[in-house]
């Protein structure tokens, strides 16, 4: 486990980890890793070899093989996958649809878990993710724990979706969230759920810069 700064942000679809942990990283000058992407590279991956997300054999079999690297500097990391820069995939609609089915596979967890414990090893950083504080960073210098309605949440991503000019109904993006919440809280192997040392900040009514004002606060405690 590493023993410089790490700080563990965890929490739902759409809680705002990304955001407030990338602004977190940038305000302490230090690395940002969204765990989150490698799921979804992984997920795209999966798809593009045509595999059924719901085969578990051939999954453990790619979790095994696929080449997956981190490339970069302090903020925007580029994630390959086979030499090829994954950006471009991680949002498209079955990317989206397949992630949670492929996270919740042991196998492809290890390796995605073991990859991350690498990158916190080689210096201070911020992470986000749905296991970070309960499995990744167990250690983690701070925990925190981001929680938002299911309501706030779909407005969040769906303001998003239509700033990046996707077509998608309201009704749509909180019946994928609802059905996301559910595979990540209730699958065997590392549920979404505060750690026992986690800060719970609930953010339905805060700004982001709210968030990261209150995170950095908690940093000055530690
Ligand atoms: O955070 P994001 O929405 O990009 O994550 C996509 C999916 O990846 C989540 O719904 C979850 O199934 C999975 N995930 C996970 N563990 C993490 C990060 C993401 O299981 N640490």
């Amino acid at each position: 486990m590493p023993s410089h700064l790490t700080i563990a942000i965890d929490g739902p679809v759409a809680s705002g980890k990304t955001v407030v942990g990338r602004a977190v990283a940038r305000r302490l000058g230090i690395r940002f890793l969204d765990t989150g992407t490698m799921y979804r590279a992984f997920a795209w991956a999966t798809l593009r070899r045509g595999i059924d997300p719901k085969d578990g054999s051939a999954l453990a079999k790619l979790a095994k093989t696929l080449d997956m690297r981190l490339e970069g500097g302090s903020d925007g990391q580029r994630l390959l996958v086979d030499g090829e820069d994954t950006a471009s995939h991680l949002r498209e609609r079955d990317v989206e649809q397949a992630v949670s089915l492929v996270a919740a596979v042991s196998v492809v967890r290890a390796a995605m878990v073991a990859l991350q414990r690498k990158v916190a090893l080689e210096g201070p950083l911020v992470m986000v993710g749905r296991d970070i504080g309960t499995v990744v960073l167990k250690d983690a210098t701070l925990k925190v724990f981001l929680k938002a309605s299911r309501e706030v949440r779909a407005t969040r991503r769906h303001e998003e979706q239509k700033t990046h000019g996707k077509e998608v109904n309201y009704d749509e993006v909180l019946a994928g969230l609802a059905l996301r919440d559910k595979i990540d809280t209730e699958r065997a192997d590392s549920p979404l759920r505060p750690a026992e040392d986690a800060v719970e900040v609930d953010t339905d009514s805060l700004t982001v810069d709210q968030v990261v004002q209150r995170i950095l606060e908690l940093l000055k405690h530690r």
